[in-house]
């Protein structure tokens, strides 16, 4: 068995699904797809949802703009003739516009799951309807039936029992078609709607993988694999031909963006190989990451976090901040789904890099100050080297005001204006 994931830019057009078809019928195999929402809808649908929120009417001309992408790309396939996949398209859409016409439930992250659920659920749907097309017998699976969450909403956590039992029955169900079925959504035994945090479809690959104790993984991306660097900024960024399980941990949870972080692990337990290839490349070595790589393989590694925010808490009281005082941060960070990316902390006071959570970042705020004295900077940089020299911090770090710095043995990072 092999698991294939493609991500919403191997989905984004007629043309990039045309030749998802032409990679997945030179597979060598028994096959599962994973697949992302097109393009960059997961987007588009969180900003229906703060429409939808903020009881703007905004969402339905959002909604339309979201269906005629849609269209565009089943019309592009089919032509005008098939109007079996758009006719259930366009039913669905019509669902969903029904229930942006309802208040909200007024759980934010329930609601979220079931609108934002409707990305892969719809891509998936087309591209088996565009492998069948093609000749390649495909099953279409719904995640929310057999990767089962708690219900945590938003960050949802797998019953990796369970999920088993259910996939192998969709497995033998499928009988031997190209499995398709969504990423980064699952769902509760009670059946709504679970997603397990943005770009988790490699979760998603990993997690199937796990459970059928799949030969590889491979994630189909726009790079030709995993880089020393972002080459959109550093021209010179080399290419990695293979990493070990616990160094690409590293680099993922860092933010190198080519994998979601807790992909690794659900591989790694059961030596699961993992490849990174190039879409537009099929043929290209792209990496794989194992367990036996070489170690001797330890280039530096650039990574850059942008869009970061820098918040000092000071408590009002000037009690000290230990442990009672963090779970209680870490609490709020939590409750707004924050991801948090460094920690520095001193008797008096706390210091936290974190991503900026857009629409959220002014409540969080306003929670932490009803403790803590609150200063932040916003729109930073979180600039990670792993496996770093002199020269290299040298390089990349001259003329820029460095406001936090943490160094280990291997890593050292930087919170840089
Ligand atoms: N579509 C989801 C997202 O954009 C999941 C994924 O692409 O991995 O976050
Ligand atoms: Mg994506």
């Amino acid at each position: 068995m092999l698991v294939y994931k493609f991500g919403g830019a191997s989905v984004s057009s007629a043309s990039a699904i045309e030749n998802l078809t032409a990679i997945v019928s030179e597979r060598d195999g028994e096959l599962v797809m994973v697949v992302s929402a097109f393009g960059k809808i997961t987007n588009a649908l969180e900003e229906v949802l703060d429409c939808w929120y903020r009881g703007s009417d905004e969402r339905f001309t959002r909604l339309r703009t979201i269906k005629e992408y849609h269209e565009d790309i089943i019309r592009s396939f089919f032509g005008t003739c098939d109007n079996l996949v758009m006719n259930d398209f366009i039913i669905r859409t019509s669902a969903l516009g029904d229930m942006l016409r309802e208040s909200p439930s007024g759980d934010y992250d329930y609601d979220y799951d079931r609108l934002v659920s409707f990305g892969e659920l719809a891509s998936t749907r087309i591209v088996s309807a565009c492998l069948e097309s093609r000749g390649i017998p495909s099953f279409w699976a719904d995640a929310r039936e057999w990767l089962i969450t708690d219900n945590i909403h938003r960050e949802a956590n797998v019953d990796f029992n369970l999920s088993a039992r259910r996939l192998r029955n969709v497995v033998s169900e499928a009988g031997g078609r190209v499995l398709v079925t969504q990423g980064f959504i699952g769902g509760t035994v009670d059946g709504a709607a679970t997603t397990l945090g943005r770009e988790g479809s490699d979760y998603t690959a990993a997690i199937a993988a796990n459970l059928l104790d799949a030969g590889s993984v491979t994630v189909w991306k726009d790079v030709p694999g995993i880089l020393t660097a972002d080459p959109l900024y550093y021209p010179g960024a080399e290419k990695l031909d293979e990493i070990s399980f616990h160094e690409a941990i590293e680099l993922s949870f860092y933010g190198a963006k080519v994998i979601h972080p807790k992909t690794i692990k659900p591989l790694q337990n059961k030596d699961i190989p993992l490849y990174v290839k190039s879409f537009a490349d099929p043929g290209g070595t792209g990496t794989i990451i194992h367990g036996n790589a070489a170690s001797s393989v330890l280039k530096p590694v650039l990574i850059v976090k942008k869009k970061q925010m820098l918040v000092s808490l000071t408590p009002k009281d000037f009690s000290f901040i230990v442990e009672e005082c963090l779970s209680r941060i870490f609490a709020v960070f939590f409750r707004y789904r924050t991801k948090v990316n460094l920690i520095q902390h001193s008797a008096i006071s706390f210091t936290i890099c974190m991503d900026n959570c857009g629409p959220f970042v002014s409540r969080l705020l306003d929670e932490l100050k009803e403790d803590f004295r609150v200063l932040y900077n916003d729109n930073l940089e979180l600039v990670t080297i792993r496996h770093y020299t002199e020269s290299i911090i040298g390089k990349h770090l001259s003329g820029r005001k460095v406001l936090v710095e943490q160094r280990s043995r291997n890593t050292v990072q930087y919170v840089v204006k």
